[in-house]
């Protein structure tokens, strides 16, 4: 094996999905913490945002010297180099969360055990199934009264429709709570309260049914669960490797995040089953992440990350070869070369150059209106990665302007922030409003704002009667003509120039697609 390509076996790039307060931030902060990438693990977050307050990260990138960030964050583990990406989840929940599930190759699914599955939980997972995405499950908050376990495993195979396959169980609950059991090594786990910034021992005892287990946990204790394993291991799945790797099965771990047990168990595993980082699809072929020649797409546009800075930064992932400073790729959408000298990571506020990016990392190319969402990047072959779709957005708004003489400059800026993906515009057929569509509610602030700052146009929202969109696709030219004449009050064009079908409600749209069955409705348009 070359140097390059053991160093890419090393990569497991991943995101986490999960209903807000789940524990995803906390469960982030003990991550860092295990990778040893901060120590002093204060509060993650400032404000109630799922984002960590830019002076905490300062400060833990200038004590350990690492990169963190918000967006990406890498640390080694063991032998390993493992890349999180955010997934914002707040009142920053975006099409940006769903396009970001794109570019990772698995996904730590975090349930709140004494919720079960939830909303938001279901939605991202609809995306993981896009392309099988393999889950690993933690189910959080032992600490606590949770719900029955094998209930809330019942709920996950039948409204996620995937198999469960516990590898840990808990012992006990709530004040109860007296650590985890590992049904593949029979060891014992016992549960020491861990404090914010310490990483607990790991207390081990060989075999449940054991004097030292005994002695440790109690008879009653022991019997009890030896008789819930069995339970267990009758009403779920025995681990298979290559069910998870296709997204079939889930293996299933249990803790608590805020006293930091649990997770250790899971990202020993974790590293080691995760798939290193895969093959991609693209117009032409399929891009093996050990080629030798570079290859990345475009997942992600964000603005103003420094307000001294007015760029825009581009989030690349790299799918083939290596990055290294200074290097020339072609934009293949532009069909143009560029030399690329300084691509960023986001060292907590503070940017420094990359040297070299491998497949599976992420790097930010600075960005002045050139790069799309979707876009990709070559060492000269003309190749377009597919499977990074626009999502049909959940919340829409009219969008009025107080000054009527700006409405060139309104149009452009909505169709240059569209561009970057976090919203989309859609133009009616039959009249000339402006449709701001998104799928988290912060955006149409955040337009409001970056329209006032970098347009100099204000603007104001009014509630539409639009309650989801579809891109709509026909073979039959004739027949698309017909359902554009007849269907033109619920029909739109997209930034992107595409067809859309606005619906009013779910009924109509269900009902439109019986009488139209030969019409595809799309809630998904690939760029
Ligand atoms: P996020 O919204 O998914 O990022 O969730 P957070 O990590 O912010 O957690 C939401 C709330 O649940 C916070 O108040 C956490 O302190 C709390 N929390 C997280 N994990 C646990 C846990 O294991 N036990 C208990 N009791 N609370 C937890």
């Amino acid at each position: 094996m070359s140097q390059l390509q053991h160093e890419i076996a090393k990569r497991r790039t991943f995101g986490i999905i999960s209903h807000p307060d789940a524990g995803k931030t906390t469960i982030t902060e003990k991550l860092l913490l295990l990778g040893n990438a901060i120590q002093l693990a204060g509060t993650v977050k400032g404000k109630k945002t799922g984002r960590m307050a830019t002076s905490d990260w300062m400060q833990m990138e200038q004590d350990r010297g690492i990169s963190i960030t918000t967006s990406v964050m890498q640390f080694p583990y063991k032998e390993r180099m493992v890349n999180l990406l955010d997934t914002p989840g707040h009142e920053d929940f975006s099409e940006d969360t769903y396009r970001t599930l794109t570019a990772v190759d698995s996904v730590l699914m975090v349930i709140d055990g004494a919720k079960g599955v939830e909303d938001r939980t279901i939605k991202l997972m609809d995306v993981c199934r896009l392309r099988d995405t393999p889950i690993f499950t933690f189910i959080n908050k032992m600490d606590r009264e949770v719900r029955d376990h094998i209930e809330v495993l019942d709920e996950i195979e039948t409204v996620l429709n995937i198999q469960c396959a516990p590898i840990t169980w808990p012992i006990g609950m709530g004040k109860a709570f007296q650590g985890v059991y590992n049904l593949y090594k029979d060891t014992v786990h016992i549960f020491t309260p861990g404090q914010n910034s310490v990483v607990p021992d790991d207390i081990q005892i060989q075999g449940l049914d054991s004097a030292e287990a005994r002695q440790q946990l109690g008879d009653d204790v022991v019997d009890e669960l030896l008789e819930e394993i069995e339970l267990v291991r009758g009403a779920s799945h025995e681990f298979d490797l290559d069910a998870y790797l296709r997204g079939e099965m889930t293996p299933v771990f249990f803790g608590t995040a805020l006293a930091n047990f649990g997770i250790r168990e899971m990202l020993d595993y974790f590293v080691d089953w995760a798939p290193a980082p895969i093959a991609r699809q693209t117009n032409e072929r399929e891009v093996a992440p050990t080629e030798d020649k570079f290859s990345g797409f475009i997942f992600k546009i964000q603005a103003n990350m420094d307000p001294k800075h007015r760029d825009r930064i581009a989030f690349m992932r790299v799918c083939s070869g290596a990055y290294t400073r200074g290097m020339k790729m072609r934009h293949t959408r532009m069909g143009k070369d560029i030399k690329i000298a300084d691509a960023v990571t986001f060292l907590a506020g503070d940017r420094s150059n990359v040297e070299e990016a491998i497949s599976g990392d992420i790097i930010g190319l600075h960005n002045h209106g050139t790069i799309q969402i979707g876009d990709t990047f070559t060492q000269g072959e003309e190749l377009q990665f597919t499977g990074i779709p626009h999502f049909a957005p959940e919340l829409f708004k009219r969008v009025r302007l107080k000054d009527p003489l700006k409405m060139k400059q309104l149009q452009k800026g909505l169709q240059q922030l569209s561009e970057e993906g976090a919203t989309q515009l859609f133009m009616p057929l039959n009249n000339n409003d402006l449709i701001l569509g998104a799928v988290g509610v912060l955006q149409f602030d955040v337009v409001q704002q970056r329209l006032r700052d970098e347009y100099k146009v204000e603007c104001i929202y009014e509630p539409i009667n639009v309650n989801t969109a579809r891109w709509v696709e026909c073979d039959d030219e004739r027949m698309l003509e017909d359902f554009k004449r007849k269907g033109a009050e619920n029909l739109a064009i997209d930034g992107g120039g595409y067809l859309t079908y606005i619906a009013p409600s779910r009924v109509n749209l269900s009902l439109t697609q019986e009488r139209w069955p030969d019409i595809r409705f799309r809630d998904t348009r690939e760029h």
